[in-house]
């Protein structure tokens, strides 16, 4: 509903960078320059994380990874163009944009995505009730209508993280650890507070399916390695990830 009014008040205008789409664009969201910016990522990449090749040795960013997590990838580099998307996807109240930042992601290619039920990465209490919708939860239900692969739920981000600039691949995963949990004591994980509605339960049996976890940008992976973690220990077997932007990390290699 509120989707449907916002498309009647806004004029057909670009949402990044304002130009006017002609009457037959009238549907778009993002226009074609605005789409151009956008940098894919690309090979040779580690066949892992999806992280450039480190010129020495083994890719140190998914050493510590949990072996349920299988393969991250990005739809495209986080440097100007792609910034103002997410910016617009997560500050910018626009969450419309989020069918166009999927349509970038559709042809990542996962293991085992066509059986694949898609889980968003949760946020925490104090930042959904700011933002009024949680920006991978917007992804993932638009990948799915691309994918038609199913969406469920069954992480709660239990705190809110620091923000986690600057910091080693190492720290940055004792920086999220115990972030998540998984939302229901019948996945195998006792949980600290009852469930109070039992339509958001989630049967054992779905956390055995591959799992998609969706997220709007990777910065060193940590946070859906964690996240990757708790849906192991509540018996996933395989786990990957899709962003839609990789942000330029230092070199930790
Ligand atoms: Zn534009
Ligand atoms: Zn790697």
């Amino acid at each position: 509903m509120r989707e449907a009014v916002e498309q009647l008040l806004l004029p057909a205008e670009c949402l990044l960078c304002r130009a006017l789409f002609s009457f037959r664009d009238a549907g778009r969201l993002v226009c074609d320059v605005c789409r151009h910016r956008w940098r894919p990522v690309r090979p040779p990449w580690c066949a892992r994380c999806g992280q450039p090749e480190p010129s020495f040795g083994r890719c140190r960013l998914c050493a510590e990874w949990p072996a349920a997590f299988g393969v991250a990838r990005s739809a495209v580099w986080l440097d100007a163009g792609a910034r103002e998307a997410v910016h617009a996807l997560k500050y910018g109240g626009l969450p419309r944009i989020a069918a166009e930042l999927a349509a970038a992601m559709v042809g990542l290619e996962l293991p085992g995505v066509e059986s694949a039920w898609l889980v968003p990465v949760p946020l925490g209490r104090a930042r959904f009730r700011d933002r009024g919708y949680n920006q991978s939860e917007r992804l993932a239900r638009a990948l799915s209508r691309r994918w038609g692969r199913p969406v469920i739920e069954p992480l709660v981000r239990t705190r809110d993280t620091a923000a986690q600039t600057a910091l080693t691949p190492e720290a940055r995963l004792a920086n999220v650890a115990g972030a998540f949990q998984v939302r229901n004591g019948e996945c195998g994980m006792r949980s600290e507070r009852p469930v109070k509605n039992s339509a958001l339960r989630i049967p054992h049996s779905a956390l055995r399916r591959p799992l998609v976890l969706v997220d709007d940008v990777f910065t060193t992976g940590a946070t859906l390695a964690e996240a990757a973690r708790v849906l192991e220990r509540a018996g996933a077997h395989t786990v990957s990830a899709v962003t839609f932007g990789r942000a330029v990390v230092p070199d930790f290699t």
